[in-house]
């Protein structure tokens, strides 16, 4: 039974679930905290031409590249999906993050935006599970992006200025949370990711363990 149960767990088909918040929302925290507690799940670092922030680690945050290199991706169709960002950067999912881990039934984890959201869905259709952060209220995010002391004044007006129009995509969400609290909103993922763990279109490998089942219930009779 043991040996059907190794079996059952290595044909797992991966899911792809990608987390979506305005930014200040606490999206990187809550993300970091779902890796840190769950080895099944590996993190697809994205492309950006923005520059990292303070603390920001390059292959771990993001592989940060010039326009040069970036322009080069594009032309190999390294992509799996890519956005040229509204703060004035450019974002990507290189396939390589991805392809390898989803057919060995590891689940990949995103952090992207609805554009990027939507380009998967349409790519990888049940595959992907998508969640929304909301946060508690405007005034919490204004203070957390200042807070942040990362960001110069002008980028954080930006960023504030364009908050309006992302949480219009709410609705395209397959999951939304309010963030008013780090440990429950990552209690309320983990939930999220076990049970579309179980879904049965993702456990391919049922097939053959019914089978088994079946076959060992004739020799019982
Ligand atoms: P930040 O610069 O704050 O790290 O990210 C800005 C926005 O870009 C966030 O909404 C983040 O989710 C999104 N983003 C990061 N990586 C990717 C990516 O590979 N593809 C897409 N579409 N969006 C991304």
């Amino acid at each position: 039974m043991d040996e059907i149960i190794n079996r059952l767990r290595k044909v797992r088909k991966g899911a792809m679930f990608i987390i979506e918040a305005p930014s200040g929302t606490g999206k990187g925290t809550v993300i970091k905290e779902i890796l840190k507690a769950d080895d099944n799940i590996k993190f697809s670092v994205s492309v950006t031409t923005r520059p990292p922030r303070d603390g920001e680690v390059e292959g771990v945050d993001y592989y940060f590249v010039t326009d040069e290199q970036y322009n080069e991706f594009l032309e190999q169709d390294a992509f799996y999906e890519y956005v040229d960002s509204q703060y004035g950067s450019r974002y990507g999912t290189l396939r390589s993050e991805v392809d390898s881990f989803i057919n060995v039934g590891q689940d990949v984890l995103f952090d992207m935006d609805w554009a990027g959201a939507r380009q998967m869905r349409k790519k990888a259709g049940d595959d992907v599970v998508t969640i929304y952060l909301l946060p508690p209220s405007v005034k919490e995010l204004r203070k957390r992006l200042e807070g942040r002391g990362t960001d110069s004044k002008e980028v954080i007006e930006k960023r504030m200025g364009i908050i309006l129009d992302k949480i219009s995509h709410w609705d395209e969400f397959d999951y939304v949370i309010v963030n008013a609290n780090l440990q429950e909103t990552v209690t309320k993922i983990q939930k999220i990711i076990s049970g579309e763990r179980m879904r049965r279109v993702r456990q391919v490998g049922l097939k053959g363990f019914v089978k088994e089942l079946v076959k060992e219930a004739k020799e019982d009779a």
